[in-house]
């Protein structure tokens, strides 16, 4: 699939030569999204664009190439091979005037990329270039894919919002990982996160220590920063053959889930009305990764309609598990399949209810879910006439 910014006008080459430079503005109107990628059950999707930096106008078999041969890789890494049904990926082209060197300081690249010589790392000289970038996409996470003149492109930089990269496999993945809210776990890390700290009394993973196998408090050489895992991650080392551990593959799933979430669509939560001995009209689709389907449930409950109305609301704003629904007041709701979706069945004497679902990822790797992403609800309130 092709999304055109604006049709080509048809023209001719001498017009593109009497250019002096790339504008951003040339660049963005000559700017198509290709997709690369595109997962299989879900309109719910994680959307990744590449895009090229460095490349110039002569390159564009390279990038595409580059392309192939990284997500072709994506299997070596389990969560990437698990969740790709979850994910599109596509890229947009744009060239550059003249190639990418640790000397450029933002200019002759179609993204303006400059290469700090403090920290040496590259970074964006203008934070707001990706943005049309991300918006023509509807990507979630843009990621530049940067093609350096004298290393090609073994160098890799990256924040959480967009993602520098360099093209050899693993530190491409590796810096993904970034964009995936994870942390450099090696030494002159200034920065903790979920998978990293300074304190060790205060790890967020502390309540698994004890409870999940090679999980504990690692000091990292030399520095007073501590990882959660015992082996090797791919946020530690780009070395070959190096995977995400079960902390940050963990926690990987769960930065997914705040996208692509177990619930894809359903039906409106509104108040739903209807003559008894009908359906109740609850329909909806889940995300599936390869191997897991979310594990979905439903239950309902009577009472009166303003203290339904006014529990349906809290509901709304709460993480609902099992437990939820322990007081005796629930009933459980059939499930059953609806062509692609799921509905829900139950049959209701006249009266106010409220209609719960709820879907979860299963996923035995999700051990660390810090903001509950990888649950999932609708919650419903019915009335049945007579
Ligand atoms: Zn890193």
């Amino acid at each position: 699939m092709v999304i055109n910014r604006r049709e080509f006008l048809g023209m001719a080459g001498g017009l593109l030569i009497g250019r002096e430079a790339f504008s951003l503005d040339d660049l963005l109107q000559d700017a198509k999204v290709e997709v690369l990628l595109k997962g299989g059950q879900s309109e719910n999707k994680f959307n990744i664009v590449i895009l090229p930096e460095g490349f110039t106008k002569n390159m564009r078999k390279d990038f595409d190439k580059e392309m192939d041969t990284l997500l072709a890789g994506m299997d070596k890494f389990a969560f990437w091979k698990e969740y790709k049904p979850v994910f599109t990926w596509s890229k947009i082209w744009v060239p550059s005037d003249s190639e990418w060197s640790t000397s450029s300081n933002g200019d002759g690249t179609a993204l303006k990329i400059k290469y700090n010589k403090e920290d040496g790392h590259p970074e964006l000289t203008d934070d707001n270039i990706l943005k049309p970038y991300k918006e023509l996409a509807k990507a979630h996470l843009p990621v530049v894919l940067l093609k350096e003149k004298e290393k090609n492109g073994k160098i890799g930089y990256s924040n959480t919002d967009e993602v520098i990269t360099g093209n050899y496999l693993y530190t491409f993945y590796h810096e993904i990982g970034h964009g995936f809210d994870l942390r450099d776990e090696y030494t002159n890390t200034e920065m903790a996160g979920f998978n990293i700290t300074t304190d060790k009394d205060k790890a967020p993973w502390k309540d698994l220590i004890g409870k999940v196998k090679d999980i504990g408090i690692y000091e990292v050489k030399g520095e007073k920063i501590y990882r959660g895992e015992k082996n090797k991650c791919l946020m530690q080392t780009v070395s070959e053959g190096t995977d995400f551990e079960i902390l940050c593959h963990s926690l990987m799933i769960a930065y997914l889930r705040k996208f692509a979430k177990c619930i894809d669509t359903a039906t409106k939560e509104e108040l739903l009305s209807l003559q008894k001995g009908k359906p109740l009209g609850i329909e909806f689709k889940t995300t599936a990764s390869t191997k897991y389907t979310p594990t979905t449930k439903a239950w309902y409950c009577t009472g009166t309609a303003e203290e339904l109305d006014k529990f349906a609301e809290e509901m709304r704003g709460q993480v609902l598990t099992d437990k939820s629904f322990a007081d005796k007041k629930w009933k459980a709701a059939k499930i059953a399949a609806k062509g692609k979706a799921l509905g829900v069945e139950a049959v209701l004497t006249p009266g106010n209810y409220i209609v719960a679902v709820t879907a979860y990822d299963p996923n035995p790797a999700i051990i660390f879910d810090p903001e509950n992403a990888t649950k999932d609800k609708r919650v419903y309130r019915v009335e049945v006439k007579e």
